[in-house]
C-alpha cells in the first residue's frame, strides 16, 4: 500500500501482537543447536523433550492446571477445531448426544467448525441468545441445554467488538447439567490472567501470538475427564490427542511470552484500561452519527471499537493506512462486494451501521502519543470517508 508516513503507528493488536524480544532469545537455542525431534530417545531428543515438558509445567502454573490438561496446537483456530469436533464426536460415541449450543458471535474457527458438525456429520447446531452488547446469559443457557448437548461454547472475550461473557456463571450452569464448556480464550488469555481452579470451564482455547508469542502455536485446556476424541490422528504426542512432531521453539516462546504477560499485566491493564477510555470517549464526543460496539464497561481493556453510519470501513482503514495508523475493521468485508459482519448483524445493527466498523486494539506498550496522534486525525478522517461514500451513492 502507497504511504506518505512511513512511521506506522499499530494499533491492530487484537489480529496479532508483535513477538517480544526476550521471548525470541529463549526460542533462539531451539533452532540452532537443540534440533531434536522430542519424541526420540537419543539425547538430542531429550533435550527437546525436556524443553517441552519444562514449558508445558510453566503454562500450568500461569493457568493454574495440571501440565497434562495442556494439549500443544498451531494456534487458537486449531484449537477451537479440536475442542468442538473432538468433544462431539466424542458425545455422540459415548451417549448420542448430538445438540450443540454456541453463541451467534463466535470466532469462525468455532463458528464454522459448528456448522460442519451440522452439515456433514448430523449435529443440530443451535444458537444462544445475546443482549445488544454481544453478551450471552447464563439464564438463556439454561433455558436451551439439554440432556442430549453434546458441548456449549461461548467465547471468553469478543475479538470484534471486545465484550467478555459473564462465564463463571455460565460454566456453572453448563456443569450442573452435566455438559462441557468450552471457551474460546485466544483474546482474554492475553489480557485477564486465567485460573483453571476458579474458573469452572472444561475446555479453554488460547493462541500465542496474541500474546506477544510467536504465531502458528497455541494449546487447548482439557480438564481430566473431558470426554474428547483426536480430530488430528497420526502418532501418538500429546497423550494421543494432537499427532504430529511439536514444534519445539514456539512452544518455549509461548510459555515465555505467557510468563513474561503474566508478571507484567496488572501493571499494563490499568494503562491500557485507562487509554482505552480515552480512545472511546473522544470518539463518540467528537464523531457525529458513532457507535461503541460491544459493552462499554465489560470489554477487553485494550479493545475500542465502533460503527459510523455511512462510512465504508474499508475505505476507511485504507486511509488510516495512508496517515500512518494500522487498524482493523473487526471483520472480513469482501472487497466490490461489501458484507456486513455476521457478529454485528446480531448486535442489531442494520448494515448501513454494521458496514462502517473501526476496531483500535493498543498493545501493553503503546504510548499515550500514539493515541493522542491517532485521536487527531480520526474525526477528520472520517468525516472525509463520509463524505465519499455519500458521493458514491449520489452517482
Ligand atoms: C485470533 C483468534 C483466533 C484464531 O487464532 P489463531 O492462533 O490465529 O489461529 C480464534 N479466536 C479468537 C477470539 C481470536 O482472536
Amino acid at each position: 500500500m502507497v504511504t506518505k508516513n512511513s512511521i506506522k503507528t499499530y494499533l491492530d493488536f487484537a489480529a496479532s501482537s508483535p513477538l517480544d524480544p526476550r521471548v525470541f532469545e529463549a526460542m533462539k537455542p531451539h533452532f540452532e543447536s537443540n534440533h531434536g525431534n522430542p519424541a526420540s530417545i537419543h539425547t538430542f531428543g531429550q533435550r527437546s523433550e525436556t524443553a517441552v515438558s519444562t514449558s508445558r509445567d510453566r503454562i500450568a502454573r500461569e493457568f493454574n492446571c495440571s501440565p497434562n490438561e495442556i494439549i500443544f496446537t498451531s494456534g487458537g483456530t486449531e484449537s477451537d477445531n479440536l475442542a468442538l469436533r473432538g468433544v462431539a464426536l466424542a458425545q455422540r460415541k459415548l451417549k448420542d448426544a448430538t445438540h450443540i449450543l454456541i453463541s451467534p458471535v463466535e470466532h469462525d474457527a468455532v463458528k464454522v467448525t459448528a456448522k460442519q458438525l451440522a452439515e456433514l456429520h448430523g449435529f443440530e447446531l443451535e444458537y444462544l441468545e445475546v443482549d445488544e452488547f454481544g453478551r450471552a446469559s447464563p439464564e438463556n443457557v439454561q433455558a436451551k441445554i439439554r440432556p442430549d448437548t453434546a458441548i456449549v461454547s461461548v467465547i471468553y472475550a469478543n475479538n470484534e467488538f471486545g465484550t467478555v461473557n459473564p462465564l463463571h456463571e455460565i460454566a456453572q450452569v453448563c456443569s450442573s447439567n452435566n455438559v462441557p464448556l468450552h471457551t474460546d480464550a485466544v483474546q482474554a488469555a492475553a489480557y485477564f490472567p486465567i485460573d483453571l481452579q476458579s474458573l469452572p470451564v472444561d475446555l479453554l482455547s488460547f493462541g500465542a501470538h496474541k500474546f506477544y508469542g510467536p504465531k502458528g502455536v497455541g494449546g487447548l485446556f482439557i480438564r481430566h475427564g473431558t470426554p474428547i476424541l483426536p480430530t488430528q490422528t497420526g502418532g501418538s504426542q500429546e497423550s494421543d490427542l494432537r499427532a504430529g512432531t511439536l514444534n519445539v521453539p514456539s512452544i518455549v516462546g509461548m510459555a515465555e511470552a505467557l510468563k513474561i504477560l503474566k508478571d507484567e499485566l496488572s501493571e499494563s491493564a490499568a494503562k491500557m484500561t485507562e487509554l482505552r477510555d480515552l480512545i472511546i470517549q473522544t470518539v463518540l464526543d467528537q464523531v457525529p452519527n458513532s457507535k461503541l460496539t460491544g459493552h462499554p464497561t465489560e470489554r477487553l481493556p485494550n479493545h475500542a471499537s465502533f460503527v459510523f453510519k455511512g462510512v465504508d470501513g474499508n475505505e476507511l482503514l485504507m486511509m488510516l493506512d495512508v496517515e500512518g495508523f494500522a487498524c482493523s475493521s473487526g471483520s472480513a468485508c469482501h472487497t466490490g462486494n461489501p458484507k456486513p459482519s455476521e457478529n454485528l448483524k446480531a448486535l442489531g445493527l442494520d448494515s448501513d451501521w454494521a458496514l462502517g466498523s473501526l476496531r483500535v486494539t493498543i498493545g501493553n506498550h503503546t504510548p499515550r502519543t500514539e493515541v493522542d496522534q491517532f485521536l487527531s486525525i480520526l474525526p477528520s478522517v472520517i468525516a472525509r470517508a463520509r463524505s465519499i461514500e455519500a458521493a458514491i451513492s449520489n452517482e
